[in-house]
């Protein structure tokens, strides 16, 4: 039973106010056939609306409270909320429009299944009444049909239907026949009559004829008012039965209603679809390369690069020290003297024989080749054209600079440039440190530690004051053949031969002459002459004379015992300057004239990339369990480069990311505008799922699962592409770089890419949604 009490509706345009509801009191059966009639804008579309929820009755006005009210089996609406009259529509009320009102890209079965998505029924329950609610009004054939495939009166059937399948109390007919000729209308008005038996029926008509037949109670209205009531109905009070099951969509409701809905415009979704995932394309392309890169870093790379030797050094630098955080101190008046920073940081390598011990037992599966550099200074005097000349393996000039040829003692040439001595290998069997690395230009390869060899670099050049320290009258610019240098020798000369001592303990380099150089048997020569294999491959050798540490040693052990040093052992002065020294400058004097066979550094060159961690490892193996003091810390020179370069890569796929992130926001923009433009679209159907009880909630759903949709489908069309453009990008690098393959995409990255299209294309269609839901439902199925 339906009870309307004092209604009053009114529209306030400007400064005109409609009362298209004025003060309505009627009450209805449980079952009748109501036909109101009346003339156009008297307000009885007004009427079924609000009887059906989708409007709501005043309750004041600015000068007046209205206590008017809806009572449905006995149940006042006073006080229902949103979700409340929503429910009422879905559980309550079926609606029947003189425009159908039905979704275009849905089939009249799925039609006919909205409302009963919103009310939860299973899938199975839901095809089966809608099945039958199609039969009912003689459509059973038609049920995969679309809407557009139909006749008007067919049409005005499957909303009859839709009315039917979830079994309202209340069926709301507004103008069902309006559209209709009057074959088709007297068939329509034959099923509605049938309808009406077992529900309450309310059918709004302007014509009396149809009215006069078919119905059994005739109102008439005019200006918001009941003019005449054929049939009154005086109701009793009767307590509530009234009850309400809430509605819902769920999200694969929403998810299968916006697909269908995309179908209709594939064109249109796939060209803003792809738009937006330029964004995600750009970004992909970006990770792939610098994926690509770093992987090439880390391997290539540093497969080049592990011919590095691993450096121990007398002095290093102690990085763990850096780690010391520098802690804020208030401004508190006073200056601390902080400990010296390079005091703090050089760390004092002791290479005792027990370390060397230790490195030789080193695995020649994992570095079989170590050189080890002495600070010893050789005495070498040539035989130019007859004339017997000071010779010196380096490109310094004697003379030039003092200061710079006592550093060069001081610390053993192990820059970054490469080495002047060139390895020993363990194993002989295994490897040649030389001939895998170099290419012999002339000569022989050097056979005996006397073997000296001249490196030449990839222009075939050397320094011209190398070139000069070799006693050789050259010009910046001038050639040499290659047998004016190779077979020349050399010979060192003892340092009891070199130097004369004088008196106070004081010595000095003897003059130069014949004897003094035959005087000595160690004659050094030059064996051949070499260059990298590898022109891209960095130096491992220093360009010049390089040779043997065996050489090395075996000067030591020649000049060990000489007077030089044993008079250098008991004083604390330079007996070559007369300067006194401190323990560091006396260490490395005496090494210069060849005290000492410990060396001042050692290099190892791991086997390849994999074996060098193996290196590393049994280096820290020696430092387990030793005073921080006592440690041995090693410098890698690959590892420092390489992960300053992975550094450098990592900022700058960081700013192609960011501009890249630029055309995301601009996609998600776009997104909103079509999602925009989608609801402006599809405001009948807003009108519709609301007619049925859809939520607002189900609305934001709605198109919610349609830019979900858009957004994965971009997402993945955006690493589609991104995957296919790889492989142009890599035959170009390819062709520029020599690299294969650099670009990879990690399916993680692709993965992420796809979430973030995803989230950001519902961040920006999910404004609009929200506008969707809040557009007036009765508004919204008025719009045409
Ligand atoms: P009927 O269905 O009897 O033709 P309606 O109920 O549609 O009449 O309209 C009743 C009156 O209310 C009309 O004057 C109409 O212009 C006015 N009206 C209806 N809806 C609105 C609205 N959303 N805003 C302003 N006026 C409206
Ligand atoms: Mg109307």
């Amino acid at each position: 039973m339906l009870q309307l009490k004092h209604l009053r509706k009114s529209y306030h345009v400007g400064d005109t106010v409609t009362h298209a509801l004025d003060d309505v009191t009627i009450s209805f059966r449980n079952q009748e056939f109501v036909a109101i009639l009346g003339p156009s804008g008297s307000g009885k579309t007004t009427l079924l609306n609000v009887i059906g929820g989708l409007d709501r009755y005043d309750t004041e006005d600015f000068n007046y409270y209205y206590n008017g009210d809806l009572i449905i089996n006995g149940q006042s609406t006073e006080d229902f909320k949103e979700t409340d009259w929503d429910a009422y529509r879905n559980n309550s009320i079926g609606f029947v429009f003189q425009n159908y009102n039905l979704i275009s890209h849905l089939t009249i079965i799925a039609n006919v299944e909205l409302g009963m998505n919103l009310s939860g029924l299973p899938a199975s329950e839901r095809r089966e009444r809608a099945i039958a609610a199609l039969t009912q009004v003689g459509l059973k054939d038609q049920i995969t049909k679309r809407p557009n495939q139909l006749s008007g009166g067919q049409m005005q059937r499957v909303a009859i239907a839709r009315a039917l399948a979830n079994d309202p109390d209340i069926l709301l007919c507004d103008e069902p026949t309006g559209a209709l000729d009057t074959e088709t209308s007297e068939q329509i008005m034959k099923l509605i009559k049938k309808l009406s038996n077992d529900r309450l029926v309310i059918m709004v008509t302007h014509n009396p004829e149809l009215a006069e037949e078919y119905a059994t109670r005739i109102v008439n209205f005019q200006d918001g008012k009941i003019l005449s009531d054929s049939n009154p109905f005086t109701p009793v009070d009767e307590p509530s039965t009234f009850e309400l099951k809430r509605t819902k969509m769920s999200y694969w409701n929403a998810i299968k209603l916006s697909f269908t809905n995309i179908m209709t415009k594939k064109g249109r979704t796939a060209l803003t679809a792809f738009a937006s995932s330029i964004g995600i394309i750009s970004i992909a392309i970006v990770l792939a390369l610098s994926n690509g890169f770093q992987k090439q870093i880390d391997t290539t790379m540093s497969k080049a690069l592990a011919k590095y030797p691993v450096t121990i050094t007398q002095t290093t630098t102690d990085t763990s020290n850096d780690a010391d955080e520098e802690k804020y101190v208030k401004s508190r008046g006073y200056v601390t003297a902080a400990p010296n920073y390079l005091q703090q940081t050089t760390h004092k390598n002791k290479i005792s024989q027990n370390y060397l011990d230790y490195v030789k037992k080193i695995d020649p599966n994992y570095a079989n080749n170590i050189s080890y550099q002495l600070g010893v200074n050789l005495n070498l005097l040539g035989n130019v054209n007859g004339k017997i000349k000071r010779i010196q393996f380096s490109s310094i000039l004697p003379g030039e600079t003092e200061s710079q040829s006592s550093s060069s003692v001081e610390m053993p040439n192990i820059s970054f440039a490469g080495s002047t001595i060139f390895p020993t290998s363990l194993n002989k069997n295994k490897s040649n440190f030389l001939q895998e690395n170099y290419r012999l230009l002339s000569g022989s390869w050097p056979s005996k530690p006397t073997d000296l060899v001249l490196v030449v670099n990839n222009q075939n050049s050397v320094d011209v004051n190398v070139l000069k320290n070799l006693g050789i009258k050259i010009n910046p610019g001038e050639k040499l053949k290659f047998k004016q240098m190779v077979g020349t020798k050399y010979k060192v000369i003892a340092n009891d031969n070199y130097y004369q001592k004088l008196p106070r303990n004081m010595f000095v380099p003897k003059k130069v002459s014949k004897a003094m150089y035959d005087s000595s048997k160690v004659e050094l020569k030059i064996s051949g002459i070499i260059r990298l294999k590898n022109t891209d491959s960095m130096a491992l050798l220093s360009e010049g004379i390089v040779y043997n540490d065996q050489l090395a040693q075996e000067i030591v052990k020649q000049n060990k015992n000489s007077v030089i040093v044993k008079t250098q052992k008991k004083t604390k002065q330079n007996v070559m300057t007369g300067q006194n020294m401190n323990a560091t400058a006396k260490k490395q004097m005496m090494q210069s004239i060849g005290s000492s066979n410990l060396p001042t550094g050692i290099m190892i060159y791991p086997n390849n990339f994999e074996s060098k961690d193996k290196v590393l490892a049994y280096l820290r193996k020696w430092n387990k369990g030793k005073n921080k003091s006592d440690r041995i810390l090693y410098t890698d020179m690959s590892d420092s480069l390489t992960s300053l370069i992975g550094k450098l890569l990592g900022g700058v796929t960081a700013v192609l990311i960011a501009f890249a992130a630029v055309s995301l926001i601009t996609s998600m923009i776009m997104i909103g505008i079509l999602t925009y433009t989608s609801v402006i679209e599809r405001t009948k159907e807003i009108g519709i799922l609301k007619a049925m009880g859809a939520r607002k909630k189900d609305i934001i759903r709605v198109f919610d699962a349609e830019t979900f949709i858009i957004g994965i489908f971009s997402g993945v069309l955006g690493v589609t592409l991104a995957c296919l453009l790889i492989f142009p990008i890599n035959s170009l690098l390819y062709s520029i770089t020599d690299l294969s393959n650099i670009g990879q995409l990690n399916p993680i990255h692709a993965l992420i890419l796809i979430l973030i299209s995803t989230i950001l294309t519902m961040v920006g269609g999910h404004i609009p949604a929200r506008m969707a839901a809040k557009k007036d439902a009765a508004t919204a199925l008025r719009s045409e």
